[in-house]
């Protein structure tokens, strides 16, 4: 056994319940601090949308999940699996392979109870500070809240040896800048508070992005909307063929929007809409991290972070898993939680704190050479499968040979190979299997 530390964990999502379990393997002490009253995060649907649609109001009530109602997941569940729980179908449930949100939830919960998670979890309490107290004993105190009343909070302030940060990146929305955007008087909403079609009936409505999220609402708003149109850069993943649609049409993104309710585009075509709904992404958020200034959010990349986790001159006392996307998120979060948990217990050594500094400050330079916008410091999509290897070989895991070939990005091929309906109709359990028999 290693040592073992006082550990707070921020978050009972996906992350942070993995997290969870690989610290208590390794021998820590484990509290859970998370601000609903069930686990799953993202996954935890709720029909409430924020007060404020565009979620620009800062002191808006925030509703945390973003799922819409009929979400079912982009990625089959064999890749929502980890290494030694696999997301089965079970007889009672949704046997899909791509199944619905609420399985994805129900296979969290299992997860959480099979694992003895529950009990370190303290539900209802918000993290609203993480302050490094005291820098030799690597003191950290969290300060949380919990509602009393409907308009009283009680705060408590506790001290820890180490922070993990699971807080979640898919809940303050990012939202397209376009002169006009703050007058044009139609409805404007983010995707993060879409929940369900009813309210586009008849309606013209303008679908900024043409991710995962854009294509799911288009398919569900277009048989009752009188027309969609879709504002997107040409260099975004193109997950949307439109020539299934007879009311739908692609744009170039938005030039401005008038008081009139024309929105202009920049190849020069004109609609008079009555909705805006941006499908534009997230924004990481950590209103709570006080670190003095030594780990910020710039332009979505928060730093500097040795391979996205650990603040060289905080490491390994702070650390943050799940930043990454564009990947197969439950491998990776799963990856750097064993990572994580090892290097705390003094298993895995990490390298000096100026070596750190050096291959953050490197991997930064090789972004900007490569013309790689700062916004996209966390997206795995040029080397998932390298990352991933690295993450495993740190902890001396050997993943399976099927996990280079089976990546973020061939799902996304597959999806344009099978067209919209690739949930249904892609055999991906074949596909699967025909790699992994060639191992
Ligand atoms: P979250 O699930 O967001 O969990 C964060 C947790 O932290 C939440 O429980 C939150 O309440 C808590 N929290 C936040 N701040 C505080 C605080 N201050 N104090 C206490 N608690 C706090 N991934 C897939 O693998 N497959 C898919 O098909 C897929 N589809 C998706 C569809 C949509 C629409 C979205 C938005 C995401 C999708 N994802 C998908 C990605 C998804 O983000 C991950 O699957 C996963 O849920 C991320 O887990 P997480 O723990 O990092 O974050």
């Amino acid at each position: 056994m290693g040592q073992s530390y006082n550990v707070a964990v921020i978050g009972a999502g996906t992350a942070g319940l993995v997290t969870a379990r690989e610290l208590q393997r390794e021998g820590h002490r484990v509290t859970v601090f998370e601000k609903a009253n069930k686990v799953g995060g993202t996954w935890l649907y709720d029909s409430l949308v924020e007060s404020d649609l565009l979620g620009l109001d800062p002191n808006r009530e925030i509703v945390h999940s973003s799922l819409y109602k009929s979400l079912r997941t982009n990625l089959p569940r064999q890749v929502m699996s980890f290494l030694d729980y696999p997301f089965v179908k079970r007889e009672s449930g949704d046997t899909r392979p791509f199944p619905g949100h609420e399985e994805v939830l129900r296979f969290l919960q299992d997860f959480a109870r099979d694992f003895g998670l529950m009990e370190l979890i303290r539900f209802g309490h918000e993290v609203i500070r993480v302050e490094l107290v005291d820098e030799v004993s690597h003191e950290w105190v969290v300060e949380s809240r919990t509602r009393e009343t409907e308009s009283r909070w009680e705060s408590k302030e506790e001290v820890f040896e180490a922070v993990v940060i699971c807080n979640g990146k898919n809940t303050e929305p990012k939202v397209a800048e376009f002169p006009g955007r703050d007058t044009w008087p139609g409805l404007q909403m983010h995707s993060h508070n879409y929940r369900t079609p009813e309210q586009f009936e008849n309606k013209i409505v303008v679908l900024i992005g043409n991710g995962p999220s854009a294509t799911d609402i288009l398919r569900e708003i277009s048989p009752l909307a009188k027309q969609v149109h879709l504002a997107f850069r040409g260099s975004d993943i193109k997950l949307i063929n439109l020539k299934n649609y007879d009311n739908a049409w692609p744009h170039s993104p938005i030039e401005c929007a008038h008081e009139d309710g024309k929105v202009v585009f920049q190849d020069g075509s004109i609609v008079e809409a009555d909705v805006i709904i941006h499908c534009t992404g997230y924004k990481f958020h950590l209103p709570f991290l006080k670190s003095n200034g030594i780990v910020t959010v710039d332009d979505n990349r928060v730093g500097p972070l040795y391979k996205h986790i650990f603040p060289p001159s905080l490491a390994p006392w702070l650390s943050f898993v799940g930043l990454n996307y564009r990947a197969l998120v439950f491998r990776v979060i799963e990856l750097q939680a064993i990572w994580v948990a090892k290097v705390l217990s003094g298993k895995v050594k990490l390298p000096t704190q100026e070596a750190m500094a050096a291959s953050v400050e490197e991997f930064y330079e090789q972004m900007e050479k490569a013309g790689w916008p700062k916004y996209h410091t966390h997206s795995l999509q040029n080397d998932e499968s390298e990352y991933a290897s690295w993450l495993a070989a740190q902890s001396d895991i050997r993943p399976p040979k099927s996990w280079e070939e089976i990546t973020f990005f061939s799902f996304v091929k597959g999806i344009f190979g099978h067209g919209e309906n690739f949930r249904d109709t892609w055999d991906v359990d074949k596909w699967i299997q025909e790699i992994e028999s060639s191992d």
